[in-house]
């Protein structure tokens, strides 16, 4: 089996991953992977926005870091890229990370649903208490489909990440997820199935199967990401999510190269 790229990883700078992207690349190649692309949390325009990212100053380090993993392993291909979280009002910012580097491509990620509720934030859950679980999601799928709409990305990651703590909604998202994989497939943005749902409270990747249904008949491409926090994180569960693809109808992948596309069969 030809694994697809490894899309989504992190490194230390983000003050929440453990070991350097030379190790993330080292574990790569004993999973047979051929192909991963590093995509630490960006910079916000202000350092003091949270503490789960790297700062604006670090932007040239962790270039480097990504550069000596590529040194290290002539025979793996490393993409270089960030994960961006997207806040509506953000996008001159965003326009202005883009500018710094060639990157490979761009992973656009909702976490905020407001400037002070980041839904993934084990130290937020009081903040779930508070809300209305369909609410919240409303909200979080109105903010994705502008991250698709903004077409400053190529891929729109874990795009049902409100489903981490299990707090689900009682009524039925189907037509949320639909008007956003239409934004995606207009806007000409993948999704990802991002494995690391599976080591989360809800158990099963991001998106969920009836997503990753929606997807297909959309016609929305996709890539693959284990969101790695720790080198041996890398690849993780990717049969999963290869199974998850083929049963709903996949057979390519997306592969980028200075925010260029190709489609690659898994
Ligand atoms: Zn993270
Ligand atoms: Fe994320
Ligand atoms: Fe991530
Ligand atoms: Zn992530």
């Amino acid at each position: 089996m030809l694994l697809p790229a490894d899309y989504h990883m992190h490194t230390p700078l983000c003050r929440h991953a453990v070991g350097e992207p030379t190790e993330y690349a080292a574990h790569a190649l004993r999973v047979g992977l051929r192909e991963i692309g590093f995509t630490d949390h960006s910079p916000m325009r202000r350092d003091d926005f949270d503490d789960w990212r790297m700062r604006a100053d670090q932007l040239d380090e962790y270039v480097a870091k990504v550069q000596q993993a590529r040194r290290d392993h002539p025979q793996l291909t490393i993409k270089l890229s960030l994960e961006v979280d997207y806040l509506p009002g953000h996008e001159d910012w965003i326009r202005e990370l883009a500018a710094r580097h060639p990157w490979d491509y761009l992973i656009g990620s909702v976490h905020y649903v407001s400037d002070a509720f980041d839904l993934d934030n084990p130290a937020k859950l009081s903040e779930w208490k508070k809300r209305d679980a369909f609410e919240v999601w409303s909200v979080y799928f109105e903010r994705l489909t502008m991250a698709a709409e903004s077409r400053l990305f190529e891929i729109i990651g874990h795009a049902d990440l409100p489903k981490k703590f299990k707090f689900y909604p009682d009524r039925d998202c189907t037509p949320m997820f639909t008007q956003f994989l239409r934004a995606a497939k207009r806007s000409d943005v993948a999704i990802e199935l991002n494995t690391a749902g599976l080591r989360k409270d809800c158990r099963e990747i991001y998106p969920s199967p009836a997503i990753v249904r929606l997807a297909h008949a959309e016609g929305v491409p996709i890539t693959f990401g284990s969101d790695a926090h720790a080198p041996g994180e890398v690849g993780m569960d990717f049969a999963a999510a290869i199974q998850l693809a083929r049963d709903t109808g996949y057979t390519h992948a997306c592969q980028f190269k200075q925010r260029v596309r190709t489609m690659v069969a898994f």
